[in-house]
């Protein structure tokens, strides 16, 4: 088992890529803190971890929420002794043009994506600078790297996080912390399913042209990335030896976006 006897945290991870990787940490043998918006939307990933044999607690964390996020990382360190992994996965998608976007809903998906990414990270170092080290870990996107339209505060974000990603890496360094990014091409969860109308309606396509000409144009095989494929990379960088792989994006995207 490559997690063996490891502490994880993972937010936003009740459904989606998130719970695939709480899963898969699970079965490498860390102890996952499953975190979501509420206590409820944890319930189904931690019983499914239960039911396969691992080990794992759920914990109401909006990322959004200083005293939530700080409380949230404490309440596994009292638990279970340290924090090894901590992934800011949590997100959320607005549809819109630049000159239509309200600025609450430019505030909202900046506030989840890089506000939440911070205050885990904050409360994160504050434990691994404690205990010798540790593993940050960020769900970025092809939209870390490159722009789509009508989704200019996620990708405003999501090169935020990268940027996130890279000052950790070089502070993090001395106090035995490495840092990374996963930047994952279109997955089918439900934040995707629930842009295809959207971006259908604003685009004048239909939905199976929305998949097909926006969404897997540029791969080299017209395929979704899955959530297995993303869980599998978020195993290689948390179980990763050495600051050999730190500040580093990593793509997971059929060749969508190559760097
Ligand atoms: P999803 O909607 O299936 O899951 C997102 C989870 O985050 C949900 O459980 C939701 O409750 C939680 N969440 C939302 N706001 C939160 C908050 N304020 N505090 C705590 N939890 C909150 O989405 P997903 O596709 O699994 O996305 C997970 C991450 O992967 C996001 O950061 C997303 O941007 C990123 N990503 C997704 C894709 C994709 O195609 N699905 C591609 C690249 C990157």
């Amino acid at each position: 088992m490559r997690l063996e006897n490891r502490i994880a945290l993972i937010t936003g991870a009740g459904r989606g890529i998130g719970r695939a990787i709480a899963e898969a940490y699970a079965r490498e043998g860390a102890r996952v803190a499953v975190a979501d918006l509420t206590l409820e939307a944890t319930a189904e990933t931690v019983a499914a971890i239960e039911q396969a044999g691992g080990t794992a607690i759920g914990l109401a964390m909006d990322v959004t929420d200083e005293r939530r996020v700080d409380e949230g990382v404490a309440a596994v360190v009292k638990q279970w002794g340290r924090l090894d992994i901590a992934l800011a996965n949590a997100g959320i998608q607005h549809i819109d043009p630049v000159h239509k976007l309200a600025f609450e809903d430019w505030s909202r998906v900046i506030n989840v994506h890089l506000h939440g990414s911070f205050l885990l990270t904050r409360a994160a170092l504050r434990q691994m600078y404690e205990t010798g080290g540790g593993t940050m870990l960020y769900m970025g996107s092809v939209h870390s790297l490159e722009a789509s339209p009508l989704k200019s505060p996620y990708v405003a974000a999501k090169h935020g996080i990268l940027g996130l990603c890279r000052a950790v890496a070089k502070e993090g360094a001395e106090h035995g912390v490495r840092s990374n990014i996963i930047c994952p091409g279109f997955v089918r969860t439900p934040l995707v399913d629930k842009q295809i109308p959207e971006q259908a309606r604003e685009l004048g396509l239909s939905e199976e042209e929305v998949i097909r000409s926006v969404m897997l144009r540029n791969t080299v095989d017209s395929e979704f990335t899955t959530v297995e494929d993303v869980a599998e990379v978020a195993v290689h960088l948390a179980a990763f030896p050495s600051a050999a792989l730190t500040g580093q994006s990593i793509v997971v995207s059929h060749g969508w976006h190559m760097q």
